[in-house]
């Protein structure tokens, strides 16, 4: 998830957000503002509640930024690479590069997100409780009270031992620990992930059923995704896995068709594109060193008038901006590369040589065949 709108750094941490929390904060705006603090503190104006509104809802979106804050610096002090954290739909994420390599990491990461919520929340009951009784307005006793419900909420329904969710990453490196096993734990950790999630189902028909409307519509929603979130993380998982031990030249397209640099666009669209069937050609200097890459799209962005004129080497991606791995690179660091970057291929290099090209649909193709086999 690399799109959205970079906001800040925070203790070297990138935080982006997604523009589906837009979406979610306004409705969590609208609610507090409209039916949670007038049905907990009757009487206030509306501006008051607005307010009161305004300032929860950031508080609220402060603390899920704390929680991943809280996972990202554990990461980052065990020697785990973290780009950022993205603020989204269902709350946040932090986008650790890779997984834990081994089960203390892997809990010591997971369990101070929750303690980080759990902690939070106290210190907003405590203030609380002192603004009560130093007699502070009713309006700020509320907000600190409601936001440290919502703290301890966020750490409880973490905890639900189902993966991906935190308390089913603890369970996993639980089970990761006594059977050194990381499939098996992952296996039983999404297979309880997705337990919960249809356990979340059926009470939510049991609630419609007993004309509980709003809050069976929410129960089954979140199980639905939780079921389909602890299936996916696991297919995702496994992959990740088979990948990592899979390198570049077992899945890459060797000895791919090039272009010269000096090439014009007309001659590379009559002559290339329209009678080859690839839509990316590597760009090779006289001497057969790689300078880049060309794509369809980028000679459809130049004015056809242009065509004639204009040689290859000014419209390609350089080859110092263009994705570039090694022939004993594994397949998983390619589709991080690719996706850091939002582009579909790279080229293979060795010793300034090019070797071939890999795109996300050779990759695919590869796990194609692999899962035909096994
Ligand atoms: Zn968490």
């Amino acid at each position: 998830m690399n799109g959205g709108i970079r906001i800040c750094r925070f203790f070297g941490f990138e935080v982006r957000l997604d523009y589906s929390w837009f979406v979610v904060f306004l409705l969590v705006l609208w609610t507090f503002a409209q039916s949670v603090f007038p049905g907990r503190t009757p009487g206030l104006s509306v501006g008051t509640y607005f307010t009161m509104a305004l300032v929860g809802a950031s508080l609220f979106f402060a603390s899920v930024l704390l929680h991943e804050l809280a996972h990202s610096a554990m990461a980052r002090a065990r020697g785990i690479q973290v780009e950022g954290i993205t603020l989204f739909i269902f709350g946040g994420m932090a986008r650790i590069r890779s997984e834990a390599t081994n089960p203390k990491d892997e809990f010591l990461i997971t369990v101070v997100g929750p303690l980080s919520s759990a902690l939070i929340g106290g210190i907003l009951l405590v203030v609380a409780r002192v603004g009560d009784s130093l007699g502070l307005h009713r309006a700020f006793v509320d907000v600190a009270e409601y936001l440290a419900i919502l703290n301890f909420i966020l750490a409880v329904f973490n905890l639900i031992p189902g993966f991906p969710l935190d308390g089913g990453r603890l369970l996993r490196s639980l089970v990761w620990h006594i059977t050194k096993d990381v499939r098996k734990a992952t296996r039983l950790a999404a297979y309880t992930g997705q337990g919960f999630g249809y356990l979340m189902i059926g009470f939510g028909v049991l609630s419609l059923f007993r004309g509980f409307l709003v809050s069976g519509i929410w129960l089954i929603f979140i199980g639905w995704f939780l079921s389909q979130a602890a299936a996916f993380s696991y297919r995702q998982l496994i992959m990740r896995r088979i990948l990592q031990g899979v390198q570049v030249q077992e899945a890459m397209t060797r000895n791919p068709e090039t272009v010269a640099a000096d090439v014009t666009l007309r001659d590379l669209v009559d002559n290339y594109f329209l009678v080859r069937r690839y839509s990316v050609f590597p760009v090779l200097d006289s001497d057969g060193r790689p300078l880049g890459l060309i794509t369809l799209r980028q000679v459809k962005e130049i004015d056809r008038d242009k065509w004639p004129t204009t040689q290859v080497s000014s419209v390609m991606t350089q080859i110092c901006e263009a994705v570039t791995v090694r022939p004993e690179d594994s397949l998983a660091q390619v589709l991080t590369k690719l996706e850091k970057a939002g582009v579909g291929r790279a080229l293979v290099v060795q010793d300034g040589r090019l070797e071939g090209l890999i795109s996300n649909a050779d990759v695919a193709a590869w796990l194609d065949r692999y899962q035909q086999l096994h």
